[in-house]
This record gives structure tokens, sequence and C-alpha cells, in this order.
């Protein structure tokens, strides 16, 4: 198996885990354009991945999940609730009249046909595009004018992270949802998935455990701190992709507003390094070879006093093979990590 953590922050997350011959993105909090080129990086083939799978619907790790699922035209997994709010999110809530409607189509195909002219594919096109994705479809539209107007545009730069032409009204469209449960075991060609709830401020959010060929694979991110079910989750795990989000002095002493700390020091926001550590020191079995330290906060964590804690809280468990720590980054991809 092989883990390789594209981006991990406040800023995006994004991280391939795979199999022989399974490959899965989990969270997609860049942009398409951004996550496609930390895969070239990171030597990870877009084009092989069958699913991207999704722990909560914040802005971190959805960003660029519409726009990189429709370009890949592959499959999105996620729990029900999570896809309700991420469609209420990403869904406008401008209402439009359906004479103003009209008179955008219209302008819309002038656009087109005035770009056809000119024979200039990336220059008035790009302002049609940005129309067109932007514009609201209103509740009294009959459904067959979505497909003829959206049929007449241009088809998409394959170089490009744009949409395909259809069906471009819909920003909450994707090409195949899949809704799975925390708790119950499900799998993606031969790799088998277990995700697993984590008390963090959102609809229904996940971690994950993956497990191909005996390797088993976590991610848990985003979590106010370690429930009993968590810990349990947490077993038997090889590479361990953890959060060590913020150093609690640097959080209080920080610039977040108060509400804004309250909220991340909260039973639902994110892991201190000193959870964290008391997690490796307490409960953590020991057995993994790569322990990943990711989500560190830019503003309220040093990558350096992370590491340190965790060392620490590791103690004589770090061997060559066993308990290596690393650091996940937001800015650049890691070293794929295989077993
Ligand atoms: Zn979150
Ligand atoms: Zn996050």
């Amino acid at each position: 198996m092989r883990m390789t953590v594209l981006a991990s922050g406040s800023k995006g997350n994004s991280t391939v885990v795979a199999s022989a011959n399974t490959r899965l993105l989990v969270d997609a909090g860049l942009s398409c354009r951004e996550l496609l080129k930390r895969m070239a990086v990171a030597n990870e083939d877009p084009s092989a991945l069958d699913a991207i799978l999704i722990t909560h619907e914040h802005h971190d790790h959805i960003a660029g999940l519409a726009t990189l699922a429709r370009r890949l035209r592959i499959p999105v997994y996620l729990t029900e609730p999570t896809h309700r709010e991420w469609v209420r999110m990403v869904t406008p809530r401008t209402t439009m009249t359906y004479a103003k409607w009209l008179d955008h189509v219209q302008k819309e195909k002038e656009l087109r046909a005035e770009a056809q002219l000119n024979r200039a594919p990336h220059g008035r096109e790009d302002e049609v595009e940005a129309i067109v994705g932007t514009l609201p479809t209103p509740p009294d539209q009959p459904c067959e004018v979505i497909p003829s107007v959206a049929a007449a545009s241009a088809d998409p730069d394959p170089d490009e992270c744009e949409d395909p032409p259809t069906p471009r009204r819909d920003p909450a469209h994707l090409p195949a949802i899949e809704y799975f449960r925390s708790g119950t075991n499900f799998s993606i060609g031969d790799i088998s998935i277990t995700p697993f709830t984590i008390p963090h401020d959102a609809a229904d959010p996940c971690g994950f455990v993956f497990e191909s060929e005996s390797v088993r694979m976590a991610i848990a991110t985003d979590l106010g701190y370690m429930p009993p079910n968590v810990k349990a989750a947490l077993k038997r795990i090889d590479v361990l992709l953890l959060e060590s989000n913020h150093d609690l002095d640097m959080l209080k002493d920080g610039p977040y507003p108060w509400a804004v700390k309250q909220r991340v020091l909260s039973r639902v926001g994110h892991l201190s390094n000193h959870a964290t550590a008391e997690f490796l020191a307490r409960d953590y079995d020991g057995g993994a070879a790569w322990i990943v330290l990711g989500h560190l906060s830019e503003a309220n964590n040093a990558p350096e006093l992370a590491l340190l804690s965790a060392e620490q809280a590791i103690g004589g468990r770090m061997t060559l093979l066993g308990n290596r720590i690393l650091l996940a980054q937001q800015a650049a991809p890691l070293t794929p990590i295989c077993l």
C-alpha cells in the first residue's frame, strides 16, 4: 500500500491512498488545478484514481471536489448528511426571475456566437464560462433548456481544470455519488474501508481506516478530542496520519479572535499537540511503521513543537523501522510512504 499526503493543514487537505489495484483520493481541499499539480509532483497519476472519499464538508477538505470529480469522471464517496450539507453550501441562494434567466441565456448565446466568429477559444469563451458557471437555476426553469444551452459550450481543454460541457448548470453536480455510514465497512476495488465518526463541528465528519493485503493505513484529522471509538479504530495501524493541530500556548496567545480560539479548543475543534501526545503515550499500541503528523496550524503551531511533543510521547518505541514520525506539509506533497 501507499500513502501520499498531497497537502495537510487549514488551507487544504488531500491524500492519495493506494493499493496494487486501487487508488483513492481522500478529500479534495485544494483547487482542481493545484491538486493535479501536486499529483504530478508526487508521481501520482490522477487518471488512475478510482474514487474520491470525503471526510467532511469543511472548505479545506472539499474546495476542488466538484471540479476534480467531474474532470476525472469518478465517483465520490461520502455520508448522506455530508452530501446534503455540501449541496446546501455550493448551491447559490440567489433567485432570479424567469425573464431575467431568459435574458442571461440569450446573452450567453450571443457571446458564444461572437466568440466562435472571432475564433478566440480562450478569449470571450472564458467570459461565457464565468457567466454560465455562476448562473443560478430558477426554480421554475424547464429542464430541457439546461442541456440545450450547455451543449453549446466548447470542448474543455484536456489540460485545464474546466468542467465538462454538461450539466454545468448545477454546481452540486457530481458524476456519481456513493453513500457510506460511519462504522460500516465497505470496499472499493481491493481496499477495505472502515469509516469512523470523529468529534468535529461538521454535519457527519469521519476518519478512515484502509486495509489491503494486510497493511492498514488510517487518517484521523479534524477532531476535538480522542473519543473511545477513535482510539479503538486506530489499533494495528501501519501508517497513521494523525492531527497535531496547535500548541495550546501559541493558540491562547495567538492572533485568532476569542470565538475562533474557543472553537478550535472545543470538543468539536482540533487536536492539540498535547492531546495527540497524550494519545500516543497512553492509548496508541505502538505498532505503526510511520506516524504522519498533519493538519498543523500555521498560526498556532510550529513544526518543531509538534514533532518534539510526539517524539517525547513515543519515547523509546521509535526504531529504525517503527514509529518513525513525519510532518505533513501544507505547501508541498510528502514523499509517498510505501509498505
Ligand atoms: Zn474541519
Ligand atoms: Zn480541516
